[in-house]
């Protein structure tokens, strides 16, 4: 990951003319903190946190519990942080942080423990100015509470700005929830707009029926005349191309059952399908809201749908990508398709300083200038210089860091 997202910057970079020792200034790390954080039970764990760039204001980025993180990936997420506060055009910079421990072997007082401490090893370099974690994979609004109730303990700070993703009577902000789901409809309609296709009822496939997937498929069948054909999460898909798919009743299937495919049963128009099916289906939309590289050189040929869009981290490789983009498949960059959710983090940050609590309709609304604001630049840039939309994001991003 830590390659491609290098490789993206670079070839970039040097497209708009830039020398070798500037490249290297937009790809260096300005810090990284790696720390052991024992526990009372004897047991330790490795802690990182990775400051990229903080020209435009403070570091952003998750902290992740998992088994799995690494120096390289906590360097690429922070740098791609970065790159997409500076697309989308909010004053933050780009950070990331984690911790190598599989929760699900800690009780709740030891999860608290482990995040207590965590801020411990970090208190000096982090703070509202400085450096805002929020929340990431396996971290939720429970672990932002503990962490900035120590921040404030330690430092005396009671904005609770220091962190974001926090649960709404701690300082949380309404709307975070369905940001990134929500942003990803508003990016996808603009794209649309742009096309004069924005009042079509185009057929959507959907991967990964999580917290931005479904959220994606609630706000688009609210407010738009999208439809939603096929939902699919970890065990499987459902597919019903004449109906749609009753997103409200396939989350309740999900929570109850487990798994979305269960939606299907006892529905004659409901075909079961796997997840490998999904990623062919012949819709107008490819939504993939599910883990990184999901379409690579292995499937990249079956892709039907004539736009893709990336509100997971990555989930189109570099190889994928280039073969889209020659078939004439656009896709929406994850920088911007999936932004919603640090553009509330940054609202939430700036009700936190400013002592203040805003409507759910406020946040969204200035969401909804952020996030059409930013797919305007990136059109606007594709535009000009005959890029396709990934190139534009990362050439605004550059402009930015660069000025
Ligand atoms: P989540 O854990 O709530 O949901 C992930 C979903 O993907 C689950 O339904 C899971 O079953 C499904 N899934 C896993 N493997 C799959 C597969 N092979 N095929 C189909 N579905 C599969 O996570 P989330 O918060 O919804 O995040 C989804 C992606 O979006 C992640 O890549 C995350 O990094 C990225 N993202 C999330 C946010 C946010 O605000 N939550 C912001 C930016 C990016």
């Amino acid at each position: 990951m830590l390659e491609t997202a290098q490789n993206t910057i670079s070839r970039a970079a040097k497209r708009m003319g830039l020398d070798d020792k500037t490249i290297n200034e937009l790809i260096k790390t300005n810090a990284e903190h790696v720390f052991e954080i024992e526990m009372e039970n004897g047991a330790s764990y490795k802690g990182y946190r990775v400051q990229h760039n903080n020209k435009r204001g403070p570091y952003k980025g998750g902290i992740r519990f998992h088994p799995k993180v690494d120096i390289d990936e906590v360097r690429a997420l922070a740098t791609l942080m970065s790159f997409k506060t500076a697309a989308v055009g909010i004053p933050l910079g780009g950070g990331k942080g984690g911790v190598v421990v599989d929760p699900r072997e800690l009780s709740t007082k030891e999860l608290e423990e482990l995040s207590r401490k965590y801020v411990r090893q970090l208190v000096d370099f982090i703070g509202p100015d400085k450096d805002v974690p929020a929340p990431d994979v396996n971290t939720n609004a429970q672990t932002m509470d503990w962490m900035v109730d120590e921040f404030e303990k330690l430092t005396g700070d009671t904005s609770k700005a220091a962190f974001t993703g926090k649960s709404l009577n701690n300082g949380g902000s309404l709307g975070r929830e369905a940001a990134t789901g929500r942003g990803g409809v508003m990016a996808l309609m603009e794209v649309l707009k742009r096309r004069g296709k924005a009042n079509d009822e185009l057929t959507v496939a959907v991967q990964g029926y999580g917290n931005v997937g479904y959220f994606f498929s609630k706000v688009a069948n609210e407010n738009t005349p999208l439809k939603i054909v096929a939902v699919s999460d970890s065990r499987g898909g459902v597919y019903d191309p004449e109906n749609g798919i009753d997103v409200t009743r396939a989350i309740d299937v999900k929570k109850h059952g487990g798994a979305v495919a269960a939606y299907g049963e006892g529905k004659r128009d409901v075909q079961v399908i796997s997840n490998t099916e999904l990623l062919k289906l012949d819709v107008d939309i490819l939504v993939l809201a599910a883990l990184d590289n999901a379409i690579t050189e292995d499937n990249m040929e079956n892709v039907k749908a004539s736009i893709v869009l990336e509100l997971a981290n990555g989930p189109v490789n570099e190889k994928a990508h280039d073969y889209l983009v020659r078939e004439r498949i656009t896709v929406v960059p994850d920088i911007i398709a999936n932004a919603g959710g640090v553009v509330v983090s940054y609202l939430e940050w700036l009700q936190n300083k400013q002592g203040k609590t805003w409507s759910e309709a406020r946040v969204n609304e200035k969401l909804k200038k952020i996030m059409i604001a930013a797919v305007d630049a990136m059109y606007n840039r594709a535009d000009e210089e005959g890029i396709n939309y990934k190139e534009a994001a990362f050439e605004v991003a550059i402009t930015e860091l660069n000025s």
